[in-house]
């Protein structure tokens, strides 16, 4: 059984929509599926939607959040709660084409364990917005050591490379890099981004760039290499300056380069003051993973009606 994850947040009239023309492609192309909607925590009427929507088809799972948690959790709550051999996660508001579903499913069955969507347009979106994404993306590139540029967050997976994901303990999971971390079998599939037909995007500058800081320092300790370098540069710095003084000492010329001084606290005062901000940005982190406290807290749950015969065998 195929199981497709949809995170939703405040996506009340994308329920139906969703549930009816995902469900409609899988049907089909003769795939056994389930839907498994998570309510992240919606205020508007998402989760009547879940429930009224699930007593008419069988195939959707609920899954509502006590409060919003973001999408991360989100999509790992629908993971842990999918009862298909493999998973697709897909945005609910239809942004990724549902018909690339069955594309994908075709690839498990081949044999792949992991298929990422991979965007070949990134859709309609302000100059300013495409740089920073192309930075972000650059930045964690590098420090996952795979192309990152053209990444999403709709992919299938196996449920090997599921169960890997979810025996992680780590609580700031990126989901579109730790997919690709996991390795096994793998391909990609590319598709165009569509255009939101209904809502909004939930992602406000501020939040894109806290998403950007968080997931890079949750894959990668450069930054805090930076403070090493910046003090090596530092240091460089400070043997120059010495030469001069001692030179100007011996000289007789020493009281001249008050100026200097002021310089010198300003410049090294702000980079150990930049530096700290990384290494406390770190310890804050750390910090929250020791507290271990739950990726998400469940409030109400609805099951699928829908059995497999494979995976009620194994049981
Ligand atoms: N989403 C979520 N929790 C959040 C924010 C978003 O579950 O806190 C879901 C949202 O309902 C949608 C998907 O994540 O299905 C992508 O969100 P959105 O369309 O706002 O992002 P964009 O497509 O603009 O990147
Ligand atoms: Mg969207």
């Amino acid at each position: 059984m195929l199981s497709v994850i949809l995170p939703a947040y405040n996506e009340e009239k994308m329920i139906l929509r969703a549930a009816k023309t995902v469900g409609g492609v899988l049907e089909e192309a003769h795939i056994v599926y389930e839907l498994v909607f998570v309510d992240d925590g919606s205020k508007d009427r998402t989760w009547e939607e879940i429930v009224s929507a699930a007593e008419k088809d069988e195939h959707i799972t609920g899954i509502h959040f006590s409060r919003n948690f973001g999408k991360e959790s989100a999509m790992f709550a629908g993971l842990a709660n999918a009862k298909g051999g493999c998973c697709v996660v897909m945005d609910c508001d239809l942004q990724h084409p549902p018909e690339t579903i069955p594309e994908m499913y075709r690839l498990w069955e081949q044999g792949y364990e992991v298929v990422e969507g991979v965007k070949k347009s990134r859709g309609k979106e302000s100059p300013l917005h495409r740089a920073s994404a192309g930075l972000f993306y650059r930045i964690l590139s590098k420090a996952v050591k795979i192309d990152m540029s053209r990444a999403s967050d709709f992919k299938l997976m196996d449920r090997r490379a599921v169960d890997a994901l979810l025996a992680m303990p780590e609580r700031n999971a990126f989901f579109r890099a730790l997919s690709a971390w996991v390795g096994f079998r793998s391909t990609s599939v590319e598709f165009d981004v569509r255009e939101r037909t209904e809502g909004e995007s939930k992602w406000s500058t501020w939040s894109l760039i806290r998403y950007a800081v968080t997931n890079i320092v949750s894959f990668s300790s450069a930054p805090m290499q930076f403070v090493t370098f910046a003090g090596i540069g530092v240091f460089l710095f400070g043997i120059l300056m010495a030469i001069q003084t001692l030179f100007r000492y011996f000289s007789g010329a020493a009281v001249a380069g008050f100026t200097t001084v002021i310089l010198l606290i300003l410049f090294i005062g702000s980079i150990i003051m930049i530096s700290l901000g990384i290494i406390g940005y770190y310890i804050a982190k750390i910090y929250e993973e020791v507290k271990a406290r739950p990726r998400y807290l469940i409030s109400k749950k609805i099951e699928s009606r829908i059995r497999d015969a494979a995976m009620e065998e194994k049981t």
